[in-house]
């Protein structure tokens, strides 16, 4: 059957009360109600599986952790299950000194008795009895006139309290009666007053304080707009006798889905009491929800005295004992409910955020109120024991605003506004073609991927290995000694798909002279159009994030700068220089693709520009040694000597063994006329100072001699210095280490200076070690067997 065009030929409307100065609308609440749990009950009761004993014992303890005081916890006489339920809190003593456990009973004198069996022992409980009021049930259900149903709340009224006093007296209980005419909202007003004042008389002993009589109201199915409730429950409140020696208890269900308009609008009414269930369970569509009620009072600044500080572990408990879920969108605790989608709300959530951060920090100077003011987000999620992490999701309806948001709160990166719409675009892309949102994790690892950002894992082909940034005023292969311009050298060690190359450029600055290497080694024209930094964390661990953007280096700088096609990159590093350099790595790579780029090859000849750097990567490449730069330039004039030699031929192979050769690197056998068999070295003064005593061979003659300098470098020097016509110094010292883990060995690279007689001869010595002082003592050596240095005269003994 269709729904009526007319539905009123079917449908009454509800009666309205005349209360025509009704005073509820103008109040305003100003404190939380006693609450009361039926979940165990009233809940338990409209599941498809109702709890177990166990599931009821965890529910039960969840309850105590929430803070309530009053819970609903069986009704006994309907199961066994019920009935030892409540047995087993009492016998095995789980119930809090300050909780009243309440229980449910018809009002049929067996099922009294039964309940009351159920409660032997008790401390602190609540009976509650009900019996139908309204029209419907005493004409149809149980053929009553009005007098026979109020002589059954009468007789069994006395029932109670003839059971309950005999209990106190037996087991020292404590007691409150709780009266429900069910169906409250659809009995006459009258009679349910007429109900509750005989039931008061017949209880006999309703008082103040703990003495008071409840009276619970239900609207035991939702028939009427919230205002109506609120209506009778002022009504009650007004009529009823000995006002204050009641407990006005509301028990709304949600049939209308106004469970809490009706609940809070009755409070206004003048209701003391609330019955329902976490997160709405119960019969049909649930009794009222107790968690949203008193979250409603917290976020009005007024405490509920329910504590759901931990939500979710609630949410756990709930869940699983109901085997009900919670709907996303549920008020405060579904799984959206924290959660923007679209772009502007994100895009104000963000500003209020920084807005929120500057007015708390201008209060707590003032010592003002901090108050909570975030659009869009009524209630702080990090009270309920949220993290921000839900607050902003993306699909493909979000804007720039929130991935940049995410990007920030978990990489910790202020992306600069082009790079936020570049990577937007990225992002939606996934979205569109995956047809799904796209977690944090999706955002963080699509960032990582398309930057090449964040260890090895996302690594690019090209990655920057070790790099060095210099000032110096020296062009290729030609030292002078003008004083350096504005120029800058960039010397680096980069992976470029897999292999170690050396490339080398100048620049006006570092990234230019990186610009300049990729274009003169790799074929790889790029200019930047725009580069932004920012500082990274705070104190000792700072580091610095630079973020550039790349564009196609055409014929001109003005169509370059026009260049409709670009690429963001991104580098994070303890220097700025690195992070830069890192960045335009990081934006090259998305530049390249997966083009071809030009091997390694020898060239050794005089005009290639890259000869010296392509001699370096060859060395890199198998040696794993970064040759610094000047030993690069004179390295490879030794290999044009021999590529001279060889009419300009020069293998790989041959390079490698012409560089270990010149160097006497890692050769076996290959003692010069200066040999240290072992030292010993030692701190001298307090600045640093250091004193070798070594056990040398001097033109295979041991000597043990010692000398002093401001390191080991120059201890080793004045010995050799002490032996020999002229002077030996240090031109220019770098190490750096080979390997990783225990493999790890050191390698230092010295070359030397020897003036005598007004002539200056100079040698690089190239050596490794375990120890970093061994390997720099070994470097010096290995360049003073190289220059042909004047030996005095041998003194025995000395
Ligand atoms: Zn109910």
């Amino acid at each position: 059957m269709p729904m009526l065009s007319d539905p009123s030929i079917k449908y009454r409307p509800y009666t309205p009360l005349n209360l025509s100065d009704r005073q509820w609308p103008s109040k305003v609440l100003k404190k939380a109600p006693i609450w009361l749990s039926t979940d165990l009950r009233d809940g338990n009761q409209a599941l498809a599986n109702p709890m177990t004993i166990e599931q009821k014992q965890i529910f039960f303890k969840t309850l105590i952790k929430c803070g309530l005081k009053e819970i609903e916890i069986a009704y006994p006489a309907a199961s066994d299950t019920d009935f030892n339920f409540v047995r087993g809190l009492i016998e095995e003593k789980q119930i809090p000194e300050d909780v009243w456990i309440q229980v449910l009973t018809p009002a049929r004198e067996d099922l009294i008795k039964r309940t009351m069996d159920a409660l032997a022992g008790c401390k602190k409980a609540i009976v509650h009895m009900y019996n139908a009021t309204c029209p419907c049930f005493r004409d149809v259900v149980f053929r009553n006139s009005k007098e026979e149903t109020i002589e059954l709340a009468i007789r069994h009224t006395k029932l109670v309290r003839q059971l309950t006093d005999e209990a106190t007296a037996k087991y020292g209980t404590q007691f409150k009666y709780e009266y429900s005419p069910e169906t409250f909202t659809q009995t006459e007003p009258e009679f349910a007053l007429a109900v509750c004042e005989a039931v008061k008389t017949a209880w006999g002993k309703a008082g103040l304080g703990e003495e008071r009589i409840i009276f619970n109201l239900p609207a035991t199915v939702e028939i009427a707009p919230p205002n109506h409730y609120a209506d009778q429950i002022e009504n009650f409140c007004r009529n009823i006798s000995e006002r204050e020696k009641i407990v006005v208890s509301l028990h709304p269900h949600n049939d209308r889905g106004q469970g809490i308009a009706a609940a809070e609008l009755a409070l206004l009414a003048g209701a003391d009491r609330v019955e329902g269930c976490l997160f709405g369970n119960g019969e049909r569509t649930g009794n009222v929800d107790i968690v949203n009620l008193a979250l409603n009072f917290y976020t009005q600044g007024i405490p509920p005295h329910l504590d759901f500080s931990d939500l979710q572990s609630v949410i756990d408990v709930v869940t699983a004992c109901n085997d009900l879920p919670i709907h996303p969108r549920h008020p405060y605790a579904g799984e959206l409910v924290f959660t923007a989608f679209s772009g502007s709300h994100q895009d104000a959530i963000k500003k209020g955020f920084e807005a929120q951060r500057v007015r708390h920090a201008a209060a707590a100077e003032t010592g003002e109120m901090q108050y909570w003011d975030i659009p869009y987000l009524p209630i702080d999620p990090a009270d309920l024991g949220c993290t921000y992490e839900a607050v902003i999701r993306v699909n493909a309806q979000s804007g720039k605003g929130g991935i940049a948001y995410l990007v920030q709160q978990h990489l910790g990166l202020d992306l600069p506004r082009k790079m936020q719409v570049s990577f937007y675009q990225v992002v939606q892309e996934i979205a569109d073609r995956e047809a799904r949102e796209m977690r944090v994790d999706d955002i963080t690892t699509a960032f990582r991927q398309t930057y090449k950002f964040g260890g090895s894992k996302y690594e690019g082909r090209l990655v920057l290995k070790s790099f060095k940034v210099s000032s110096e005023s020296v062009a290729d292969g030609t030292a002078t000694d003008e004083p350096a311009d504005e120029r800058r050298l960039f010397d680096g060690t980069v992976l470029v798909d897999g292999v170690l190359r050396v490339i080398r450029g100048d620049g006006n600055g570092p990234l230019s002279a990186l610009l300049d290497a990729l274009s003169t080694h790799l074929d790889l024209h790029y200019a930047i159009r725009e580069y932004s930094e920012h500082s990274v964390g705070e104190g000792s661990g700072v580091k610095a994030a630079s973020y550039v953007e790349l564009v196609p280096a055409l014929e001109d700088a003005k169509s370059t700068r026009k260049s409709a096609e670009s690429w963001w990159g991104v580098g994070v590093d303890s220097d700025i220089a690195g992070s830069g350099l890192r960045a335009v790595l990081s934006a090259v790579n998305s530049a390249i693709g997966d083009r071809a780029l030009p091997e390694l090859k020898l060239s050794v000849g005089f005009s290639a520009k890259s000869g010296q750097a392509d001699v370096a990567s060859a060395i890199v490449h198998s040696l794993h040694l970064e040759l610094p730069r000047r030993l690069q330039a004179s390295f490879f004039e030794v290999a044009q000597r021999a590529a001279r030699e060889t009419d300009g031929h020069l293998s790989y192979s041959d390079l490698i063994t012409l560089f270990q050769e010149t160097y006497h690197y890692e050769l076996p056998n290959t003692p010069g006329r200066v040999v240290l068999r072992k030292y010993k070295m030692e701190n001298v003064g307090d600045n640093g100072g250091k004193q070798l005593t070594g056990d040398f061979i001097w033109d295979s003659k041991p000597r043990q001699m010692v000398g002093q300098g401001s390191g080991s470098l120059s201890a080793v020097l004045a010995v050799l210095n002490s032996q020999i016509n002229g002077t030996l110094s240090v031109r220019e010292y770098a190490e750096h280490s080979i390997g990783e883990g225990s493999d790890v060995k050191a390698v230092s690279y010295v070359e030397l200076a020897y003036d005598v007689d007004g002539k200056r001869t100079t040698a690089w010595g190239v050596a490794t070690d375990q120890d970093i002082t061994a390997s720099g003592l070994k470097a010096t050596i290995s360049a003073t067997n190289k220059l042909e240095v004047d030996l005095k005269p041998f003194v025995d003994g000395q």
